[in-house]
């Protein structure tokens, strides 16, 4: 498979090239050239797969050739042997006729472990064929920085360094990144906030040369590998549901549009989805755009739903490259745009387009309580705050004519605070993190200086 970059002008890479890159030399994010369709008669026989080897089905055609398909297969096994559920992604219907699809089972507890299970598997893969190590670095609000740690631990190829914002994050998030010991996982807290980790990474990689012949790496969600990995669990809900029949929506709960993205990309690969369904929290930016074309840039306010509390959405390009017909020019002219003004606006019949696929809804923290008291007082059943925007969303578009599958993705024992103080009940850790609050930590602070941290990263990797 050929992937190019969606601003065109950057070199075509084959999938391996791609998954050890980050950004394409043009600022844009790398695509396949050509998305691979299944006919129906093909999903009725993926629909009585398992969730692994739906995985090797989907996953096959974006890897082409590269990869030997006993490998691949071998790499999503031990990607989905750390899940608590043997169906991966299980789904639980709720008294009213809800649909949830529980995409937090991974050792972390947030849907990011589908992803990067798979990614830190696939990455010494890739790197010990070509005995070559690289360099993570990477910034982290929470939910990320704990997956990516999970997905390296133990990696021979791979030194990550991780940046999070010192007192920052909470108590659970800090402790799932700083408690794994691994000589190659390296946590750094930076006295600051997690835009000055951000502004540290970037600097980071406009210098890379600063360690000797390490290449850096990045693992946020503009990894295709990453997008490709989700795009499995749209296919296994709704065979699950109903197998091809009707088609179905999801509600997504959405930050950079990495989640969301890859249920577009079910739908083009030939999955009867109906209706894609955008929730934002109170920072609003997609809701704007789909429904009035007003997509720009306003500051960042805390949210009860921090995973979701952006700016702006990186994978948002890469759905408007796809609506403006793989035309890399246009897309350049649009980020430029946006780059000057911080917004940017589509034509009329672009809008409409996307309109006919994507609906938006935005859930602010009131709402979101309401939503996980609401639930819980109905079906006994707790959510966490994300997945709550994503239940509000859902009943702004149920005209009962059609299923809505709202996807689940955080466990709630992932945000304590606010589900025991609106359900007045304290979600319990799974067994596996029982004693998380008894582990041992281990990370360093630095200065908010970027030299610090090159100077700390360069004496540290081995
Ligand atoms: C990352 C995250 C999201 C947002 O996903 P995107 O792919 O960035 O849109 C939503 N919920 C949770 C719990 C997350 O960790």
């Amino acid at each position: 498979m050929r992937y190019i970059s969606t601003r065109g002008d950057a070199p075509i890479l084959n999938f391996e090239d791609v998954v050890i890159t980050g950004l394409a030399s043009d600022g844009g994010l790398y695509v396949p050239d050509t998305i691979p369709t299944f006919p129906k008669e093909q999903l009725s026989y993926l629909a009585t797969l398992s969730y692994q080897d739906l995985a090797l089905e989907i996953m096959s055609p974006f890897i082409g050739g590269e990869i030997p398909r006993k490998d691949i297969k071998d790499i999503i096994d031990r990607s989905y042997s750390t899940f608590r559920s043997e169906q991966i992604t299980p789904i639980q219907m709720l008294g009213n006729g809800e649909v949830v699809l529980e995409l937090f089972h991974g050792p972390t507890l947030a849907f990011k472990d589908i992803a990067l299970q798979f990614l830190g598997n696939l990455l010494e893969y890739v790197l010990n064929k070509r005995e070559q190590k690289v360099a993570i670095v990477g910034a982290t609000s929470g939910d990320t920085g704990s997956a990516a740690i999970y997905g390296c631990q133990g990696c021979k190829h791979v030194d990550l360094f991780m940046l999070h914002p010192y007192g920052k994050v909470s108590d659970v998030q800090r402790k799932q990144m700083t408690t794994i010991l691994d000589k190659n996982i390296h946590n750094i807290a930076i006295d600051g906030n997690f835009d000055d980790c951000q502004t540290i990474i970037k600097e980071l990689f406009q210098s890379p040369k600063f360690i000797d012949n390490r290449p850096l790496a990045a693992v946020n969600s503009i990894n295709w590998a990453r997008i490709m990995a989700q795009i499995v669990y749209y296919f296994y809900a709704v065979f699950r549901l109903n197998g091809v029949d009707e088609p179905v929506s999801f509600a997504v709960p959405t930050g950079n549009f990495g989640d969301i993205y890859a249920g577009y990309m079910a739908k083009k690969m030939g999955l009867p989805i109906k209706k894609l369904i955008v929730a934002t929290n109170k920072n609003d930016i997609l809701n704007r755009f789909f429904t009035s074309n007003d997509y720009s840039k306003k500051g960042v306010t805390p949210s009860l739903s921090p995973s979701m509390d952006i700016q702006i959405s990186s994978n948002f390009e890469r759905l408007l490259f796809d609506l403006y017909k793989q035309d890399g020019k246009a897309i350049a002219e649009l980020m430029k745009e946006f780059k000057q003004s911080g917004s940017l606006k589509v034509s009329d019949d672009i809008l409409q387009e996307s309109q006919k696929i994507f609906s938006s809804a935005s859930c602010d923290d009131m709402e979101t309580k309401k939503i996980i008291a609401e639930v819980y007082n109905e079906n006994d059943y707790l959510v966490d705050p994300h997945t709550a925007t994503a239940i509000y969303a859902a009943r702004q578009f149920d005209e009962g004519d059609n299923m809505i599958v709202v996807l689940a993705t955080a466990h709630p024992a992932k945000f304590p605070d606010v589900v025991e103080e609106v359900t007045g009940i304290h979600p319990e850790l799974p067994e596996h993190l029982s004693d998380l609050f008894d582990r041992e930590e281990k990370y360093i602070k630095i200065d908010n200086n970027v030299e610090d941290v090159k100077s700390y990263i360069s004496k540290s990797y081995w």
